[in-house]
């Protein structure tokens, strides 16, 4: 055992794999409850695509939490997971025939529509079914968040939701409509947000717009503000739970509920990031003219954030006490963006060490490919080794 991790257990497993502390999750779960159970009438939806193996999807939805889904495969993985249809939403700029109709077969609570020739596709599948669609619009409410410019999703110039200029012509059209009933608003403004200031404008942004239907004599049945809560991938050890005091405090005191009218948060990194590790193994230290590298069996088709949103992750070597070097710690990927971390300070390292690459769970597992005809990482629970 070095720090959180079961080394002699993970001797015996083929790496690269990762790893989820499921004690972490079940108290990041139960710090979310918490904060919200206080709230009458808020809800938070998991995000299925932060990550959806299928044994934290069981602990997801054992400690209440909804899904918020993107495509038809993660309806499917939700289901089989045990959530109930009437607590998954279903977003995405381009739901296909099928998503939209395993959808209406699932009688799931919402659809989230991002346009208007969508929700007449929807309209029409719904009809043919002799159902009505639950839709809850959503807008691009133009507010900035600071984070990456590739997970930055609400500006006007992103291509996600519809214009708030058109918010109102939208509904109105919706109303029209006989298999579809407008019960909501959606929002979601980016990812890996740590600014409150950014879910603030939010909430003053939903609260201008609520005025503005009020004067048009609409009103809807639930808010929806996304996700996007980010998590300290610089010390996961010592803030392993991101601030929810913080968020949900942010929501209780800006946004502006009218009454009846329920929250909802669909987060997804916030929930799993902390609670995963990329374990590789080292296989050569490689001394070159001006710096050593540690050459590990994990590359980008096992972790792709570093080498797609030049993303930071810690790393640890968890087989080592000796006194620290200094590495770059590369993947064996023939492209230069396989490295995972430059001119870091590990313990000593040699061949056959285990690393840690900590904060994985979000965005980790679910992101990986079998580039180069390499198999996909396995991910292990601590419940199981
Ligand atoms: C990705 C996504 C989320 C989750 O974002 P996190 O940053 O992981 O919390 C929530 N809602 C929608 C619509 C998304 O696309």
């Amino acid at each position: 055992m070095k720090g959180i991790f079961p080394v002699d257990r993970f001797q015996t497993l083929r790496t690269p794999f990762y790893y989820y502390d499921t004690e972490l999750l079940r108290q990041t779960l139960h710090a979310i409850n918490a904060e919200t159970s206080r709230h009458e009438g808020w809800n938070v939806h998991y995000a299925v695509k932060a990550n959806a193996n299928p044994k934290l999807l069981t602990i997801i939805r054992e400690a209440g939490l909804g899904a918020d889904c993107v495509s038809g495969g993660e309806i499917e993985a939700s289901i089989r997971a045990g959530f109930p249809g009437s607590k998954i939403v279903f977003a995405g700029v381009g739901k296909a025939d099928w998503e939209i109709n395993l959808g209406l077969d699932r009688d799931i609570f919402c659809f989230n529509v991002e346009s208007i020739p969508e929700l007449e596709i929807i309209n029409e599948l719904a009809a043919a079914k002799g159902k009505v669609a639950r839709v809850a619009f959503r807008l691009n409410p133009n507010v900035g968040a600071h984070t990456h410019a590739n997970i930055t999703t609400g500006l006007a110039e992103n291509k996600f939701g519809i214009a708030m200029r058109d918010m109102v012509p939208v509904i109105e059209h919706a109303n029209q409509l006989k298999n579809v009933h407008v019960v909501g608003l959606h929002f979601h403004i980016g990812s890996q947000i740590l600014d409150m200031g950014d879910f603030q404008a939010l909430c003053n942004r939903i609260n201008e717009l609520q005025d503005e239907l009020e004067l048009h004599r609409i009103r809807v049945e639930h808010i929806n503000v996304g996700g996007g809560l980010g998590v300290d991938y610089e010390h996961p050890n010592r803030v392993p739970l991101p601030d929810f005091k913080a968020y949900f405090e942010t929501y209780a005191k800006k946004l502006k509920l009218r009454p009846g009218q329920t929250l909802h948060f669909e987060l997804g990194r916030a929930v799993v990031a902390q609670c995963g590790s990329l374990i590789t193994r080292t296989l050569y230290i490689k001394k070159g003219a001006v710096k050593q590298f540690a050459i590990v069996d994990a590359g980008f088709p096992d972790l792709i954030r570093p080498a797609l949103y030049q993303a930071y992750h810690k790393i640890e070597n968890i087989c080592s006490n000796e006194p620290k070097e200094t590495y770059d710690v590369v993947g064996p990927i023939c492209e230069s963006t396989d490295v995972f971390a430059k001119q870091i300070d590990l313990d000593a390292t040699k061949r056959g060490d285990l690393l840690a690459i900590r904060s994985a769970g979000a965005y980790g597992e679910i992101m990986a490919s079998g580039y180069n005809c390499r198999q996909l990482p396995i991910g292990y629970t601590s419940d199981e080794l």
